[in-house]
């Protein structure tokens, strides 16, 4: 007569009513390996495979180059386009959304990777072959629109 109580699946993820249905860790994963490392918000030297972290700050002397660990904060930009906000090198780094400033309410995820020199060509035929893109990359933190601000 064992009284076993472990019937129903034990889930400590609570369940959320509304449709949050922002993309999957998997899927950030998947959209941003080998994608450069630039956009409105990041700048990098695209020709000297350079890229700020931006707690250093852009004259820091050691700038994050080919084979450096980078945590990078991305947005869904409406929904379609993935822009990097921030960049932090990894004495910055940082392993939630919340830990930096540039939280809003989009679709968000943070990533860590490994900075790669594959080149970039970019859309008007530039080809910048020293150009940084992401590899190894690994999901965060992720923040769908609909939390809105953690605060
Ligand atoms: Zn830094």
């Amino acid at each position: 007569m064992s009284d076993e109580r472990g019937g129903g699946p034990r889930d400590g993820r609570r369940e959320r009513g509304g449709p949050v249905a922002g993309p999957t860790p998997e899927q950030v994963a998947h959209e941003l390996t080998g994608r450069v490392l630039g956009g409105f918000a990041v700048s990098p030297d695209l020709d000297a495979g350079a890229v700020a972290c931006g707690a250093c700050g852009s004259s820091a002397p050691d700038l994050l180059r080919a084979g450096d660990d980078v945590v990078v904060a991305y947005s869904h930009y409406e929904g379609r386009t993935w822009e990097p906000v921030a960049v932090r090198c990894a004495a910055h780094a940082v392993s939630r959304l919340t830990d930096l400033d540039d939280v809003r309410a989009e679709d968000q995820a943070l990533i860590r990777a490994v900075l790669e020199p594959t080149g970039y060509r970019d859309p008007l035929g530039g080809e910048h072959p020293d150009a940084l893109t992401l590899g190894g990359v690994a999901v965060l933190d992720c923040s769908p629109a609909a939390e809105g601000y953690p605060d």
